[in-house]
């Protein structure tokens, strides 16, 4: 199978046929073999009876539907582990992102050999202050922390090597990060294409201004558990052992000069003597958290889960 396109969708019922008759027109004109998943994110309006219409006309049209909404990422991730095709693109469902793309987003994959081509909304078509603004900022922390040079992470049009989508797993609100995920995951080949977007035409956004406090919250704890999570020790035992180192050097300080001169201060008097005490206090605790970080990743599940490229001679 060329192309599997899969779409989240929470309550667009009424783009859904629009959507898949243009879909369809640009399949045929290419003659891709393709799917459509359609991932129902719990929503409460007719689409799911939209998608079982749409598939009558067209089995290509494959459809989940969720019990409620779990969110986009845990949509994507569904349809993640039952995309078959050699190319797996994303894409929402409100015709802000336009199917013409698919064409060349899939050369770019099957020819030019990336294993993710992230959309860029170059030209934007939403409100200004309330998402371009935020949005600027939070693609430039992402590309300070993960190195990689997007423009645009959140871009709900994307391309994947089929590979690539098998071998993340995209939860929480990580869609946000799926190339920082690839990238994690050993997949080098990464670039943007200048995408054309287009303003809602019906419905509403399903993401208020929280997406910003959210989406910063997780890019450090994408951040931290990638580089930590298996080795907790080099991070809070590093830190641990500095912080009590500090606080032995003070008090050994103190205690010397108490010792050379007892009658010329009271410890408790002495700032330096809190100081010590704190930093030993918190040395301490620091470094019992990497211990008993170590304890759990060492009884986790996926202690040692790597990635195989490939295979000789086994
Ligand atoms: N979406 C979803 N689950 C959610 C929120 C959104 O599946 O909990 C879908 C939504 O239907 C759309 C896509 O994710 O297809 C992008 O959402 P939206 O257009 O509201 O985001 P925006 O374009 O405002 O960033
Ligand atoms: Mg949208």
């Amino acid at each position: 199978m060329d192309i599997s396109l899969v779409i989240p969708l929470l309550n667009e019922a009424e783009s859904l046929p629009e959507l898949s008759a243009w879909i369809e027109k640009v399949m045929k004109e290419h003659n891709y073999s393709y799917e459509v998943i359609f991932v129902d994110d719990g929503s409460t309006d007719t689409s799911w009876n939209v998608i079982e219409e749409l598939r009558r006309k067209n089995p290509n049209i494959k459809g989940i539907k969720f019990q409620r909404n779990y969110g986009k990422s845990a949509a994507l991730n569904e349809a993640f582990r039952a995309a078959q095709g050699d190319v797996v693109i994303t894409m929402d469902a409100d015709l802000q992102d336009s199917p013409d793309e698919i064409p060349e987003l899939r050369k770019m994959i099957v020819q030019d050999g990336y294993d993710l081509v992230s959309g860029w909304k170059k030209k934007r078509y939403d409100n200004t202050l309330t998402k371009n603004i935020p949005s600027k900022f939070f693609n430039a922390v992402t590309r300070k922390v993960s190195g990689i040079k997007l423009h645009d992470f959140n871009c709900g049009l994307k391309a994947y090597r089929n590979k690539v989508v098998k071998s993340i797993e995209v939860y929480g609100e990580m869609h946000r990060y799926i190339p920082v995920l690839a990238k994690w995951a050993g997949f080098k080949k990464i670039t943007e294409k200048p995408v054309e977007h287009r303003a809602r035409k019906y419905g509403v956004s399903k993401f208020g201004l929280r997406r910003f406090v959210n989406g910063f919250l997780d890019l450090i704890s994408i951040t931290f558990v990638s580089k930590f999570s298996k080795r907790p020790m080099h991070f809070f035992g590093l830190w641990g052992s500095i912080f009590f180192l500090v606080g032995l050097g003070i008090s050994s300080y103190l205690i010397i000069s108490k010792l050379l001169s007892p009658l010329t201060f009271a410890l408790t008097n002495r700032p330096d003597f809190y100081l010590a005490l704190t930093t030993l206090i918190v040395g301490m605790q620091l470094f019992l958290a990497g211990f008993i970080g170590e304890l759990v990743s060492r009884n986790s599940a996926t202690r040692n889960s790597y990635l195989i490229e490939e295979k000789t001679g086994l």
